[in-house]
């Protein structure tokens, strides 16, 4: 991450939102000072603030939020829509090249902090390391290392195969000695070949000794659970947050379960719902893109479109259902950027989503800054436009707290306050 200036910054624009609250206010401007916020409020409350030798950077009719945070992405996978055999076939070297690449394109899309949810050896802490020395630019990154998974379980090509709870609590031990800055073990199968998403993959007591470990070297744990049963143990374990949340039964049925909805209610648990992922939504925005503009629009692509909207329609009333209940103050927004098709740099898509099933677009943008924010236990540094915090900004043609389309129009990212030129968000 680039060094930040010496010089006092003023980022001023015709709106501002804080992630505090849902909605813009007009006119504000921040003073950054050594890479944090000094001030923040009216353009001349804040000018008067600002010594002499302050640098102007005014932003026009953009809205100025706090830079957004992705929960979920797996930096070594290209999201190009190959298998993961596929994928797993390249080597350590190359899985790292993509992830530079990958990191680039997030923070061009203004996606100023990650989490990096489980890569192969050595690979993520790697890119952490080449992101702090200044080696490539990036996200502000949360590392998880590998994921803890079963013998053959989800994933087990990453190298961190634990099965008892002696060996999951051994696991966690020599993460957290490699870097890892919380665990992330997967509680179900998933789109590996050989495991079964429906099926919990750990008992309650291995769970529950990864989140005993984990939380014995302050570190927090994330679950896979797409199995409605891996969903009960991870809350009965203490797991913190719970990943992708698909009540998928062993037949592959998703069945909203009313008490298990209040049992997360009761624990409190974050919930990322990885809902661009579920649904492939690339594939419905690209055949919707060839409805409304190709010349011809095939009966067989209709047919394709028709499929994927039902399935989507399907995994959106299981969310609908969940925020029925208590939970919107605990969704997390999450990519899974880099499986199957899901190319990283959009969080917008799930932002999209997130209005789709109720929020508001002032709710999603609160969702992917303030609260995923909490979630990640990084609330003192990020998330919000306040006093102290580090200036990583993200500005958007339009404003995103009114139109959710805005949030697929970048048009600056700051990190420490310093503008990431190069790009390619538009400016
Ligand atoms: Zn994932």
């Amino acid at each position: 991450m680039p060094a930040h200036p010496a010089e006092p910054v003023i980022i001023a624009a015709a709106k501002l939102a804080d992630g505090l609250g849902t909605a813009s206010r007009q006119d504000e401007s921040v003073l950054i000072r050594d890479g944090r916020i000094a001030a923040v409020g009216p353009r001349q409350e804040v000018t008067a603030q600002a010594p002499p030798d302050t640098t102007v950077i005014d932003l026009g009719d953009a809205c100025l939020t706090p830079g957004l945070i992705d929960g979920h992405t797996h930096l070594m996978l290209a999201g190009d829509g190959r298998p993961y055999v596929e994928m797993f076939r390249e080597t350590d070297e190359l899985m790292v090249l993509t992830g530079a690449m990958n990191m680039r394109r997030h923070l061009a899309a203004g996606i100023t902090t990650i989490r990096e949810h489980g890569a192969r050896n050595r690979i993520g802490f790697t890119l952490k390391e080449g992101l702090q020395r200044g080696y490539i630019p990036g996200p502000r990154m949360l590392v998880s290392g590998r994921p803890i998974t079963c013998t053959g379980g989800h994933f087990h090509a990453c190298n961190e195969v634990a099965d008892g709870e002696e060996e999951v609590r051994k696991s966690v031990r020599r993460l957290v000695h490699e870097g890892a800055d919380y665990i992330k073990i997967m509680a179900s199968g998933g789109g590996t070949e050989g495991t079964q998403p429906g099926i919990a993959s750990y008992t309650t007591a291995e769970l529950h000794a990864a989140v005993h470990e984990a939380h014995h070297f302050h570190r927090l744990t994330a679950a896979h659970c797409r199995a409605r049963e891996s969903i009960r143990r991870a809350v009965e374990a203490g797991i913190d947050l719970l990943e992708h949340v698909e009540y998928l039964d062993p037949d592959d049925v998703m069945r909203f379960d009313p008490k298990l909805t209040e049992m997360l209610v009761e624990a409190g648990t974050w919930i990322s719902p990885t809902l661009q992922a579920w649904i492939d939504y690339p594939s419905v925005l690209d055949l919707r893109r060839r409805r409304d503009e190709a010349d011809s629009f095939s009966r067989a692509e209709e047919k394709e479109l028709a499929r994927l909207e039902t399935r989507m329609e399907s995994r959106l009333d299981i969310m609908r259902r969940m925020l029925d209940y208590d939970l919107r103050d605990r969704i997390v927004p999450g990519t899974d950027s880099g499986v199957n098709n899901l190319a990283f740099g959009h969080l917008d898509y799930d932002l999209q989503l997130l209005v789709e099933v109720g929020f508001t677009p002032g709710e999603a943008l609160v969702a992917a800054t303030r609260i995923t924010a909490q979630a990640c236990e990084l609330d003192g540094e990020v998330g919000t436009i306040e006093v102290g915090k580090v200036a990583d900004l993200t500005a958007f043609a339009g404003d995103p707290t009114a139109d959710v389309a805005a949030f697929s129009r970048v048009v600056a990212v700051f990190q420490s306050g310093v503008e990431v030129s190069g790009l390619g968000t538009g400016r």
